[in-house]
């Protein structure tokens, strides 16, 4: 199996390396508005645009324009035309919103193609500014196809991109069992087994720390040197909560693909709808989506199958025990079932019942799933409450 993967990596620049790179992404966006703003113009005229002659354009004039574009490795500049050119093709695929205008700050990034870059154990040589030290060494073996280099708040990143050949070198499997996973935002995750995973300690303390400094925003007067300071502080928490809460959901994501031959997993839309009261909901689909993303990859690596129930499916309000069916209000945390009695919380039941999903045999629902003790995966499931999905694009961004 050929399978694209990338490995995203924290760096350690000295303050001149940085600041190259900050130029860098400067050239990078400067020359995306341009190519943006030539792609509009001759689409308007009903020229047809693309990647070649808008790039053509752009090295005629150059040199007596923006002459300080020579002050920056070419890579930074000559990649973004594909790049538009891609995303005016998901445009016209429907599959993203038409390209817009970059601002500063707003996902700073440049490109690095691999005959530009080598990577040494924990430290990359990057054009221009020579060696720079990475936060660990890479994750993937193979062919390094192209770099990406990133700012989030006030770090930066490179995200190197791996063409593996063969898979076994970072998927092997150490279960087969069939697994139910109840996605929740208080406890991350509630498993078939009864194991609640609970969120990472760092992030509950990110999130204090979140809401004292949203509180000390708002009472600075906006666009005073305090408010710019306060929005620095906000983007780092809101940065390292992204990363406390990715690295946590790729620990979980990697475990539930090793351990199961099955991961059954509710949809994520019914996630959203019930369980974003904790908190904001931008912070929430960010957990959740990343966890899906996540599964859809690995489940493909490690050759695990995963099962995403239909969003009708009633995984909260059916008795795992007895297959009855009640309403539940959302504030109602365990399940107790008025037809055989079962009493068990509401987030186990749910998981339960998605676990159910994963056994070749019609809705019963007649006994309890109990851990690894399935039946052989084989013969028919019901397909009624499966949602049919075509394979998640390996990326691991
Ligand atoms: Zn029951």
């Amino acid at each position: 199996v050929l399978a694209t993967l990338a490995h995203k990596i924290a760096l350690d620049p000295t303050v001149v390396q940085a600041n190259y790179f900050a130029r860098a992404c400067g050239v990078a966006r400067f020359t995306w508005n341009w190519a943006l703003a030539k792609w509009n113009e001759m689409y308007a005229v009903g020229e047809k645009p693309d990647a070649a002659k808008v790039r053509k354009l752009f090295n005629s004039i150059k040199a007596e324009l923006f002459p300080w574009i020579y002050e920056i490795h070419k890579d930074a500049n000559q990649r973004v035309f594909t790049d538009l050119h891609d995303a005016f093709r998901r445009f016209f695929e429907k599959t993203a919103a038409h390209p817009v205008f970059k601002r500063k700050w707003q996902r700073d990034s440049c490109y690095v193609s691999n005959d530009h870059f080598a990577i040494n154990g924990d430290r990359v040589r990057l054009p221009i500014v020579g060696w720079v030290r990475m936060h660990e060494e890479l994750r993937f073996d193979g062919k390094i196809m192209s770099a990406t280099i990133s700012r989030e708040a006030d770090r930066w990143f490179l995200s190197v991109t791996v063409q593996h050949l063969d898979m076994r070198s970072v998927t092997e499997a150490i279960g087969n069992g069939i697994i139910g996973v109840d996605l929740g935002i208080s406890a991350l995750a509630t498993l078939s087994s009864g194991e609640v995973i609970e969120g990472p300690k760092p992030l509950k303390a990110a999130l204090k720390q979140l809401q004292l400094a949203g509180r000390s925003l708002s009472r600075k007067v906006k666009g005073s040197s305090n408010w710019k300071k306060a929005v620095v502080v906000l983007q780092c928490i809101h940065a390292r909560i992204t990363h406390i809460r990715k690295d946590f959901i790729h620990k979980l994501t990697t475990r539930l693909c090793r351990e199961n031959q099955t991961v059954v997993i509710e949809d994520l839309r019914m996630a959203f709808m019930l369980k974003n009261r904790h908190l904001s909901r931008a912070a929430s689909d960010m957990g959740l989506s990343e966890f899906r993303r996540q599964m859809k990859y690995k489940t493909l690596l490690f050759g695990t199958e995963l099962i995403i129930a239909d969003q009708f499916f009633p995984s909260t309000r059916i008795c795992s025990k007895c297959g009855a069916l009640k309403d539940m209000l959302l504030s109602e945390r365990t399940y107790r079932c008025d037809a055989c009695g079962l009493v068990l919380s509401r987030d186990h039941n749910a998981a339960i019942n998605l676990e159910q999903l994963g056994y070749p045999r019609p809705a019963g629902f007649s006994t309890c799933g109990q851990e690894g003790a399935g039946p052989p995966i084989t013969g028919r499931r019901n397909h009624a409450w499966m949602k049919q999905e075509p394979a998640g694009h390996m990326e691991n961004a």
